[in-house]
């Protein structure tokens, strides 16, 4: 597997390209950066298949279309993203300083879907608290959690959609409970390991303490 990481956008949002041993993968979370993705993907001569979606939010989905336009990419999110994906009102793109987005998901995801995209096998974690939405995915050793888990820190609950209650549900009950291993690169900033932040991440600890 190969997991290149290129940190996009208005919102400095974490957009992983990961592929296979062949240069069959996805493109998780496009929130701008066209035209280095699309550099990339040429110069490596990969063999994209979908996006996929974490979340509905603007800053983590602006080149989505761009992208969609030039590779003709399905967009995969999880059925409790497909609303917000659709409505500005929901992925944020109304009340902020970019063009009002509406997309049509191509694929609905569900909690516990395993997928094949070429030799990656993903696995869907439906992660809600961020957003109705969230979902975090695993891939090989790797977790991408979206803006579920930070380094150091979790995401926030007081967006449309959002709930402490259930993100620290999420967090305690369902990402905590894989491998601890994993190697995590969220939405936003650098990686860690499900190890670290459950000794180290305050935010995590104080979820652990409830
Ligand atoms: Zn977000
Ligand atoms: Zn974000």
């Amino acid at each position: 597997m190969n997991l290149k990481k290129f940190t996009v956008g208005i919102g400095n949002v974490n957009c992983y390209v990961v592929t296979d041993e062949e240069g069959t993968g996805i493109i998780v979370d496009p929130g701008g950066g066209k035209e280095i993705i699309l550099d990339y993907i040429e110069q490596e001569e990969l063999n994209i298949k979908a996006i996929i979606l974490t979340h509905c939010h603007y800053d983590h989905i602006l080149a989505v279309e761009d992208l969609q336009q030039e590779l003709h990419l399905p967009v995969w999110i999880h059925e409790a993203g497909q609303e917000g994906l659709l409505k500005p009102e929901l992925n944020l793109s109304i009340s902020r300083s970019v063009p009002s987005m509406s997309i049509a998901a191509d694929k609905i995801l569900q909690d516990g879907e395993e997928l094949k995209v070429g030799q990656l096998k993903l696995e869907i974690i439906h992660t809600p608290g961020h957003t109705l939405g969230g979902i975090c995915i695993k891939i090989d050793d790797v977790l991408l959690t979206g803006d579920t888990l930070f380094k150091g820190s979790v995401g926030r609950t007081d967006l449309v959609g959002g709930s402490y209650q259930q993100l620290a549900d999420s967090i305690t009950e369902k990402v905590l409970n894989l491998d601890a291993q994993l190697v995590v690169y969220p939405g936003h900033l650098g990686q860690s390991t499900l190890e670290v932040e459950r000794k180290r991440n305050p935010k995590v600890r104080a979820m652990l303490r409830k």
